[in-house]
């Protein structure tokens, strides 16, 4: 699966990009990541991105030209590909849809607002707004960063144990996963519950399903 990035600041995605899952993802050829940066799609000599909104008001509004190119250029990599806005105004992201996302063949490209946010002509080659919450971040790039996560540990193969990804939270609507314990036995006073001790897995089944949320 290829995902591409659309954003201005492509460096904000290297650490996430290069370490653990998404980084093994990509170390075993399951997920292609590609970062676009919309500067290189910018216009004039001083590549801009940006203008003032008609009908005034604070801020600045990404222009249509850079952005329409900018996913021509994706949609030539990967023309089935599903294009993502991330906006606050989208529907709320949410393991579903990551599920959903990480069972198609096709790939995923992601837009990242900026500044006041995009012009709007631009949701005509968007085929879902996606929103990660009820509050305002500075830009589409940590959206983009968690849909890309949730979505890349749901691949087939991403993750270690296939039923790990089966039992987690959200896995059946509304389920919640159980807590976990790990070694020392007592921690400052805090004992792990015995049955997760006893070797009885019938009955660490049963405690791990009432314990679920
Ligand atoms: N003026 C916009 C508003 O009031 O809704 C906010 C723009 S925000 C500062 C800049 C960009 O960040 C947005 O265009 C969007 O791409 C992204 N963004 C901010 N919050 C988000 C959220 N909760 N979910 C998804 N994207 C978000």
């Amino acid at each position: 699966m290829r995902i591409q990035i659309i954003t201005l600041f492509p460096e904000m995605f290297e650490g996430v990009l290069n370490s653990s899952m998404l980084w093994k993802a990509q170390k075993e050829g399951l997920v292609e990541y590609r970062l676009i940066n919309l500067r290189d799609f910018g216009i004039g000599p001083r590549k801009q991105v940006d203008d003032t909104p008609y009908g005034g008001g604070d801020g600045m509004v990404l222009m249509p030209e850079p952005l329409f190119a900018a996913v021509d250029d994706a949609k030539e990599k990967d023309p089935d590909a599903q294009v993502l806005l991330m906006t606050p105004r989208g529907d709320l992201f949410n393991q579903e849809l990551a599920r959903e996302f990480a069972a198609t063949q096709a790939g995923l490209i992601i837009i990242c607002g900026r500044y006041e946010g995009y012009d709007e002509r631009i949701t005509t080659v968007v085929d879902k707004q996606l929103s990660i919450g009820n509050y305002v971040l500075t830009g589409g790039e940590l959206p983009a960063m968690v849909v890309t996560d949730a979505v890349t540990r749901l691949v087939p193969g991403v993750l270690g144990g296939e039923t790990s990804a089966e039992k987690e939270s959200f896995s059946e609507a509304g389920v919640l996963e159980h807590p976990h314990y790990t070694r020392p036995e007592i921690y400052r006073g805090l004992k792990v519950p015995d049955v997760l001790l006893s070797g009885n897995h019938a009955e660490i089944d049963k405690w791990r399903a009432d314990n679920n949320a």
